[in-house]
């Protein structure tokens, strides 16, 4: 299908387009706003002028309810790294042994075994059900240990939907959550001089996800490691979605040993899950008696442990180097379909992780992006062309691409520049 340059309004020829290949997305969309506010459960899977509605997925491919097929590159922002229902997992989850007790499965130790043996800082690790619960579980330790309350992250950094921890991303008022800034280690130094001793743990993501794929400098993680220590405050790597960018996850390829590890997304194998990682020492106080009361229905249920077993096991150091020569390949040819478009461009990538803007230069933080207009109708234009990235601009991979996929989806990308710049003549 081919969008053609017109006289009218840039946003009406693709948005008309999407609303046009779309009506059904359209109609459940207005249905499901009557019952959910938003018309939605959950942000990242909101955009304009409403998101797609989506029947199956399978490898990297999703289907919407109105027949069309999609290259998926958001992976469920991360989680389904071996592409959606990767056949060895679809097998290893047997729905019909049942699907939740409150007492142990085998999958809980195997995946925690090899969470045990992948992390040098990880002696023992608890499961949550979402990345979020992970992040009020290492918290709540923290808090336990130290006595203290407050919480010390970075501007723009995420650690799931708490109160505490949107501040950083979107400036909530959170009376117990104090910022520094991300690869300024002396902002942190400041903030931990002055409020150290009323400071719990110190959280920080080694890549910012949601802030943009930035990588954070190695002496940074070192140094805030060591500066939350003195203060006498726990040091949290959130390693949610940079678990798999190293077998060990990032702090594996930096040489980081945070006091906690939050994990979450691709341990799931695609089912919701987190986790928290420490010392024995310090994970003792899950122990029963040992302080922390934690529970949870679904925590560490046989559906989501086989599932997780799978996922990670099957996520060896050769996949995750082919993901990385597969991202590479991806970037030039997202770079020069943007110059053959005459399109402004940026990316920043980390192994799989790519976040990609329509400006000169990457801004420090999607969140202070000034090509935002631009950037949704890129999104929207992609989605017609058949390309699914996140509406900020994250592309991941999974070990399912290959380099057919990646041509394929740099094919549409560069249909959809060109249709964003022939929508601005
Ligand atoms: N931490 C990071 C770095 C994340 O990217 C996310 C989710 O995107 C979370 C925590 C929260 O995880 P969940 O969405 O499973 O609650």
């Amino acid at each position: 299908m081919t969008v053609q340059a017109s006289t009218q309004s840039a946003v009406t020829t693709i948005e008309q387009l999407y609303r046009e290949r779309t009506p059904e997305s359209a109609r459940l969309f207005a249905s499901a706003s009557r019952s959910i506010p938003g018309g939605n459960s959950r942000q990242a899977g909101y955009w304009k002028p409403y998101p797609l509605c989506i029947d199956r997925a399978a490898g990297v491919y999703f289907y919407d309810v109105d027949g069309y097929d999609y290259i998926d590159l958001t992976f469920n922002y991360t989680a389904m790294v071996h592409g959606h229902a990767y056949p060895p997992i679809v097998e290893a989850v047997d729905l019909a042994k049942g699907t939740g007790w409150a007492a142990n499965n085998r999958h809980m130790i195997d995946v925690a075994e090899q969470l045990v043996d992948r992390v040098a800082s990880v002696d023992q690790v608890r499961f949550t059900n979402s990345g979020t619960e992970a992040g009020l579980l290492a918290l709540t330790i923290a808090r336990l240990v130290t006595g203290r309350y407050k919480v010390l992250m970075n501007r723009f950094g995420y650690h799931g939907s708490l109160m505490e921890f949107e501040t950083g991303t979107f400036d909530h008022p959170g009376p117990a959550t104090l910022l520094g800034e991300y690869n300024n280690l002396a902002s942190f130094e400041a903030v931990l001089d002055e409020h150290g001793s009323d400071i719990a743990a110190v959280f920080t993501e080694p890549v910012m996800g949601a802030g943009g794929g930035v990588p954070a400098e190695v002496d940074f993680l070192r140094g805030l490691a060591a500066a939350a220590r003195d203060a006498g405050a726990l040091f949290v790597a959130d390693e949610v979605i940079t678990f798999r960018l190293g077998l060990g996850g990032w702090q594996g390829e930096v040489g980081l040993d945070p006091d906690l590890t939050m994990f979450g997304k691709l341990i799931g194998g695609g089912f919701p899950v987190g986790a928290v990682g420490g010392s024995k020492e310090l994970m003792k106080v899950l122990e029963p008696g040992g302080g922390v009361f934690h529970s949870g229905t679904y925590n560490a249920n046989p559906v989501t442990m086989a599932a997780g077993a799978v996922s990670v096991r099957e996520l060896t150091a050769a996949r995750i180097e082919e993901m990385h020569r597969l991202a590479e390949r991806m970037e030039v040819g997202l770079r020069n379909a943007a110059e053959e478009a005459g399109i402004a461009f940026s990316m920043r990538r980390v192994g799989s992780m790519m976040s990609v803007y329509f400006s000169a230069e990457p801004p420090s933080s999607s969140m202070v992006r000034e090509d935002g207009e631009i950037m949704s109708r890129f999104h929207l234009a992609a989605l017609n062309r058949g390309l699914n990235i996140a509406p900020r601009g994250m592309v991941v991979l999974a070990t399912v691409v290959d380099d057919a996929v990646v041509d394929e989806a740099v094919a549409r990308a560069s249909a959809a520049m060109r249709d964003v710049v022939a929508e601005n003549r």
